[in-house]
């Protein structure tokens, strides 16, 4: 076959194709009868299963930014970021299931642990590896959850330098420049006393799981999905394990809405 006559078969191969299908469109297509009746499935039909794979994401690709010299609300600019911090540490159960959590998902987190809680040294083995691998951040919240405004200067040294002291013989990292004062009470004074050891970044937050005290489940889900929202730091505890029995449906809420979880040295110089 030459050029002229396999280009030739190429065209009528088209025109036919072409003919076929205006036939087919043009053409009576007979319903097949269905040969079976439809009744109720001899098996049970599996529950709905969210299309989220439960793998471990993996770590953001970030160019770091220096960081705003002030108390942190939320993270600067706009993006599809979210810091998920928590915080205290009352429920060693509660510790463990996010270690697990972030483990499993690959979900970043801050803890802003307090060193009088055992919870911490019970979960040291499972964190470890994470803090190692900068997927999970510890800061600061002081060793016994004091009203930081309301104690001497030389307490809220000791406060801050008691629990430093403890994260690094759990986790050997240095918790500063972060810290959260308990119950968001900071002054100027707390403000500069922190500094004067090296714990510069106050960090607040801007939503809440609410869960400092016994919620149920539900309203878990309920907080997550009013504040999991981009560049929002959102506060939770690690004091009852309500949170450990909804990680899927708050890791579903972040994937719905293209959140990417990171720590503050993720976003931060
Ligand atoms: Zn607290």
């Amino acid at each position: 076959m030459d050029r002229r006559q396999f280009l030739g078969g190429l065209a009528s191969t088209f025109a036919l194709s072409l003919t076929g299908c205006a036939a087919a469109g043009n053409a009576t297509i007979p319903t097949p009868t269905p040969t079976v009746k439809y009744g109720p499935a001899p098996y049970p039909i599996p529950e709905y299963v969210p299309p989220i794979t439960p793998r471990p994401l993996p770590p953001p690709v970030l160019t770091k930014i220096q960081r705003p010299n002030k108390t942190l609300y939320e993270l600067p600019g706009e993006g599809s970021l979210m810091a998920w911090t928590v915080d205290d540490g009352a429920s060693s159960e509660t510790v463990a299931g996010y270690a697990k959590f972030a483990k499993e998902s690959g979900i970043r987190l801050t803890f802003f642990m307090n060193g009088s809680y055992s919870s911490w040294s019970d979960n040291a083995a499972a964190l470890r590896p994470l803090v190692e691998s900068g997927q999970v951040q510890i800061g600061n919240h002081t060793y016994s959850h004091p009203w930081l405004t309301k104690i001497s200067d030389s307490a809220i040294v000791n406060e801050l330098q008691k629990n430093a002291k403890i994260i690094r013989d759990l986790f050997g990292v240095d918790a500063a420049p972060y810290y959260r004062p308990p119950y968001g009470a900071i002054d100027a004074r707390v403000r500069s006393v922190a500094s004067s050891i090296g714990y510069t970044a106050p960090v607040m937050w801007y939503g809440s799981l609410s869960d400092s005290g016994r919620i149920t489940p539900e309203q878990v889900v309920d907080f997550a999905d009013k504040w999991f929202l981009p560049q929002h730091i959102v506060i939770g505890h690690a004091n009852f394990p309500s949170v450990t029995e909804v990680f899927p449906k708050l890791r579903l809420i972040l994937a719905q809405r293209g959140l990417q979880t990171v720590t503050f040295n993720d976003v931060f110089l």
